[in-house]
């Protein structure tokens, strides 16, 4: 990854690089050519008017004298022409005796007309200027080769592509060698987070300075690693304690037929003993069915059938079912409102664990108290439907309050009554697959109320 990234940071930036100085190089290129040729230009519009002025205006000088003046000139532009012509277009002047300029008569009619001509012939650089003196109009046309500076623009050209060249190779490698510093933090923590397994997730990656982006991301991995390692853990107690639990009756059922194999028995002995494995194997079949209400309220809700119920059908139903078994409980339902909002008791859930979870608050309330009652209040809480399960019983110690909800806990003064210490998770679990949420509050030998919350559909 950190190769991949870097070599496209360190791209980009030099093409950023070559693009600025492309431009640049262009633009300084373009500007010093255009300057050169006007430079050139304004030098051979002198020339034409100092040869004009010299032939026409002084006296003193005629054709044959300004031709040695012209070849003897110190700055003489390289090949440098100039031919004169008067009104009649007859060509009075020609600085080097060879018709090298093509002058055509719609040429010198254009300088007449425009005063001043400038264009390319081939590499010459041409100048027609209208001359006039008192008398007479002339027309003066002056060629040259500007070759001082096309070797002043072949040089800056030359200066210009290795600039590029090297400044581009420089941006590449600086860019490089930035991206791999700028990079260096993220391939530190993949290599400490390469280090991290199943055996090892206690291990923590470097948070840096805290503060910036690599750090946070650290940080975020490092909570991840939390979660991860709790999650982990829990699930090693899970398996530890549901062996714990599954070995116990079965440790006492295989007691129990060795004890009668040892010698004969009566048969009062042998009913004993057969009851006592009845005992252990329900106790085995509720804890495995247990376990499979867990696994299945530990699935996506998209993987269990959902439907719309309504509340108080469950929760009468769920009351019938659990005293038709244990005719001792007494479950009360009361609804909080006598005017109760009858549209706002349906649900989206699944029938199934809904009941389950149901069967526990109410189980637990009337196991855990010597009335053998709970009371049970409907009621609305702004998008909830809440149901309170509310008992006078031996409540719970403060400090397992906090170990409640974990699979296999049971509270110390619990111990004397059956259970397993799956039912809270369960719920827990179950609410949580509804959207809804659980809370209880319990004082110890003055009662326990559990609350649950699920939210309602408006029908
Ligand atoms: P179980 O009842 O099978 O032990 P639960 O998960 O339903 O398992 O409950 C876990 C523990 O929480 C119980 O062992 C008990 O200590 C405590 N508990 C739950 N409900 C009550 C209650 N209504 N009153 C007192 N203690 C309770």
């Amino acid at each position: 990854m950190n190769r991949n990234i870097g070599t496209r940071l360190t791209m980009q930036f030099a093409l950023i690089v070559a693009l600025i100085l492309t431009i640049f190089s262009v633009s300084i290129y373009t500007f010093s050519a255009s300057y050169h040729k006007s430079e050139f230009y304004s030098r051979l519009k002198d020339k034409a008017r100092t040869t004009a002025r010299l032939l026409i205006e002084v006296k003193e000088v005629d054709y044959e004298l300004l031709k040695v003046i012209d070849r003897n000139a110190i700055n003489a532009l390289h090949n440098e022409k100039v031919v004169i012509y008067d009104f009649r277009n007859e060509q009075i002047y020609n600085s080097i005796d060879e018709d090298s300029i093509h002058v055509s008569t719609d040429l010198l009619d254009k300088i007449r007309l425009e005063k001043e001509v400038q264009y390319f012939q081939g590499e010459y650089q041409v100048v027609g200027l209208l001359y006039t003196d008192r008398y007479n109009r002339f027309v003066v046309i002056a060629s040259a080769i500007d070759k001082f500076g096309n070797s002043k623009l072949e040089n800056l050209q030359w200066i210009l592509i290795l600039g590029f060249i090297i400044s581009t190779g420089f941006a590449f490698l600086f860019g490089r060698a930035y991206a791999d510093r700028a990079l260096k933090p993220i391939s530190n923590v993949l290599k400490q987070v390469e280090k991290i397994s199943i055996s090892s997730l206690n291990l923590r990656v470097n948070e840096g300075n805290g503060t910036d982006e690599i750090a946070r991301l650290a940080i975020t991995f490092n909570k991840m690693l939390e979660r991860l390692e709790s999650a982990f853990e829990v699930q090693r107690s899970f398996v530890s304690n549901a062996s714990h639990e599954l070995r116990t009756p079965l440790t006492s059922i295989k007691g129990n037929i060795e004890v009668s194999l040892m010698k004969q028995r009566s048969s009062e002995e042998y009913d004993e003993i057969l009851h006592s494995i009845l005992e252990d194997t329900q106790n085995l079949i509720e804890l495995s069915n247990r376990l499979l209400d867990l696994a299945k309220a530990n699935s996506d809700i998209s993987e269990i059938s959902i439907r719309k119920l309504r509340i108080d059908e469950l929760l009468w139903e769920t009351r019938e079912w659990l005293t038709n078994r244990k005719s001792d409980y007494k479950v009360s339902i009361h609804f909080n409102d006598p005017a109760f909002p009858e549209n706002k008791l349906t649900l989206l859930g699944n029938d199934h664990l809904l009941k389950i979870a149901i069967l526990n608050l109410m189980d637990n309330g009337c196991k855990y108290s010597s009335q053998k009652a709970v009371d049970v209040t409907l009621s609305i809480e702004g998008e909830y439907i809440v149901v309170s399960f509310t008992d006078e019983g031996i409540g719970i110690p403060g400090d397992d309050l906090k170990n409640i909800f974990h699979p296999f806990f049971r509270a110390g003064n619990a111990r004397k009554m059956a259970g397993h210490g799956l039912g809270l998770s369960l719920t827990d679990k179950i609410l949580n697959i509804h959207k809804g949420k659980i809370s209880l509050v319990s004082e110890l030998n003055v009662g326990t109320k559990v609350t649950i919350f699920i939210p309602y559909i408006s029908i």
